[in-house]
């Protein structure tokens, strides 16, 4: 990409999405296109045909997909399976038909197998069965990146499918029902430092293991990889670090201030046991993380502050 090229960032609202958008912005680059899931609806093949055709854009950023946590996923699991198999279907085919130059496929490393070798290699990809939680949205997301395969095989396309591990960062979902765990938790502990309520209530027993990403790190790996990697293998992004649901809380519960109690609710779900990706393929490409977890909670939390005040202004 250069400066000029016209950069299409599909899902620019949402928490992928808005930070590849301020990330490319503050490298410089100036001709990006975007519409809001208003605007374009993505599941509709005629309305994004129409707009690659207008917009012929030569890159393509697709992170626009419809995304939840545990109990979302396992609630609505036909609205996961059929808007995220129709989005990524009918990007990745347009982009074809109008002759893009590359584009990016955002998967999730929930497509591992849940009882994968941790961390996660990518070769652990299609060698197990998946976490029953999430399967609808992870057999849609191993479609988009066996679609991307194909395309390349049979068109000579020069598409690449990355897999970002558990993202947090601004614009993220603060909404505690379809909510993933660090936003939830965010909110949790500030509401009740707020209402000065003595317990917290954290899903499942603390246990599982989880690994964070701020949108701002992936970002800058999209790009860097955008621009400097060719290939059908995917490549994980993630920072090679993970902690218990009971640190992060800590951690959580820490940095907003809030001065009471703990409480795991065990009949909630746990999900998988484990979710730390292999990141040694992404650091021999070049690219490292470089936010740290209390950093990026501390940004996190002054941005959700911040849109407090707004809201109620
Ligand atoms: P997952 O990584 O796909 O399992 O999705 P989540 O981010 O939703 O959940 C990660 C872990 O955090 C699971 O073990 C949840 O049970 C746990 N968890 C604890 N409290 C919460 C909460 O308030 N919301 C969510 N979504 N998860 C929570």
């Amino acid at each position: 990409m250069d400066f000029h090229s016209k950069i299409y960032v599909a899902g620019h609202r949402g928490l992928a999405g808005s930070a590849i958008m301020r990330k490319l912005e503050e490298k410089g680059y100036r001709n990006l296109v975007f519409l809001s899931s208003k605007e374009l609806d993505l599941r509709n093949k005629s309305h994004t045909d129409a707009f690659f055709e207008k917009e012929k854009p030569e890159y393509v950023f697709l992170a626009a997909a419809k995304v939840g946590g545990i109990v979302a996923n396992n609630d609505y699991p036909a609205d996961f399976i059929r808007d995220n198999l129709l989005i990524q279907t009918n990007v990745i085919d347009a982009a074809y038909r109008n002759g893009v130059k590359k584009l990016l496929f955002l998967g999730s490393t929930c497509i591992y197998p849940k009882f994968a070798p941790q961390p996660v290699n990518e070769s652990s990809l299609l060698t197990g069965s998946l976490e029953p939680t999430n399967e609808a949205y992870a057999i849609a997301k191993i479609a988009g990146i066996k679609m991307v395969e194909a395309y390349n095989r049979q068109y000579g396309t020069n598409y690449i499918s990355v897999l970002p591990t558990n993202l947090y960062g601004p614009e993220d979902n603060f909404d505690l029902e379809t909510s993933h765990v660090l936003p939830a938790l965010l909110r949790k502990f500030h509401e009740a430092k707020v209402n000065n309520d003595p317990v917290v209530e954290v899903w499942g027993t603390g246990e599982p293991r989880r690994e964070f990403l701020y949108s701002d790190d992936l970002a800058d790996a999209v790009i860097y990889l955008m621009n400097t990697y060719e290939g059908n293998q995917i490549v994980n992004i993630g920072v090679g670090e993970d902690l218990t649901i009971k640190a992060l809380a800590e951690k959580v519960k820490e940095i907003v201030g809030y001065p009471g109690e703990i409480n795991f609710n065990a009949t909630k779900p746990d999900g998988t046991p484990r979710k730390l990706v292999d990141v040694s393929k992404l650091h021999s490409l070049g690219w490292q993380a470089s936010i740290s977890l209390h950093e990026g909670i501390t940004k996190v939390y002054d941005w959700y502050l911040k849109k407090l005040i707004q809201q109620s202004a």
